[in-house]
């Protein structure tokens, strides 16, 4: 639904939201090579100086399709504290019920506006994605739900002070984790490509466009098809050390980025000139 401001609340309401109503993203259709021009669903954050998670965040939500008609379903982490601040449709579900929650809203949607796309993309850590929610993401595969699970993997749990997570990669010192994690990091490209995804994308942000193009993808593939995963490759300054001046350097891993696609979503992609 595109916001409209009711006659004579013009001058009450506050700047921001009539910033928003006015030259917000909403029914625009505008995309990353558009940043800089119109008022941002998400422009302020109280994370980390640096942190990549924030710019992830900032490229996903100005890749969407279809803003006004999105629903993001997030989950405890670093990223969970900057979501209140998002003007986009958006629940916060217990630690790693993301992807449980994410299913029924999407059924529910469907059942209640049988004309309408509604996308619901899940944004959550590795934590509660590979981790603590890797029941429900997977089983979210296993019955082809449409959504689109978008991984935030910094590569810890950071928010709770640097315990390692099944992302991190082997040998990695972290600040609760001082032996180093003794095992590899999670391979869940390979796990989602395997589980049922019908596109999964491995990006980082530091390549903006090829981030654009794999959500937009990621999120009219589940449409259609089923379900999408998307990596964003995003380790934590804090944690990991780094100065935040060094962040895009750090999440410039060309290895980091992969794309699968069943023969549905390939042709369904073609088709969309996506
Ligand atoms: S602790 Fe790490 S992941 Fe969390 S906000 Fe700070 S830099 Fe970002």
């Amino acid at each position: 639904m595109i916001p409209k401001i009711s006659p004579g609340f013009e001058d009450v309401l506050p700047v921001e939201y009539r910033e928003l109503v006015q030259d917000g993203s909403y029914g625009r259709n505008l995309r990353i090579k558009d940043l800089g021009t119109f008022k941002e669903s998400i422009e302020e954050h109280p994370l980390c100086a640096g942190c990549a998670l924030s710019l992830s965040i900032r490229l996903i939500v100005a890749s969407l399709p279809c803003p006004e008609d999105t629903i993001v379903v997030g989950t405890t982490g670093c990223n969970s504290i900057l979501m209140p601040q998002l003007a986009i449709h958006n629940i916060h579900s217990l630690f790693g019920n993301q992807n449980a929650v994410a299913s029924g809203l999407k059924r529910a949607l469907k059942i209640r506006y049988p004309d309408k796309h509604k996308d619901v993309v899940v944004v959550a850590g590795d934590g509660g994605t590979a981790d603590i929610g890797l029941s429900m993401t997977m089983h979210s595969w296993f019955r082809r739900e449409n959504i689109t699970t978008i991984m935030l993997d910094n590569e810890g749990y950071s928010n709770t002070g640097g315990q390692e997570s099944s992302m991190t990669r082997e040998g990695v010192v972290l600040y609760m984790a001082p032996l180093g994690k003794k095992y590899p990091k999670t391979r869940m490209f390979e796990i989602a490509r395997e589980s049922g995804c019908a596109y999964v994308a491995a990006v980082s942000p530091a390549s903006p466009r090829r981030l654009e193009k794999m959500v937009r993808r990621a999120i009219l593939v589940a449409r259609a098809i089923g379900p999408t995963y998307v990596q964003i490759y995003c380790p934590c300054a804090t944690n990991y050390k780094f100065s935040p001046s060094e962040t895009l350097k750090r999440t410039k891993d060309d290895e980091q980025i992969r794309e699968y696609m069943s023969s549905d979503a390939k042709e369904l992609i073609e088709r969309l000139g996506e």
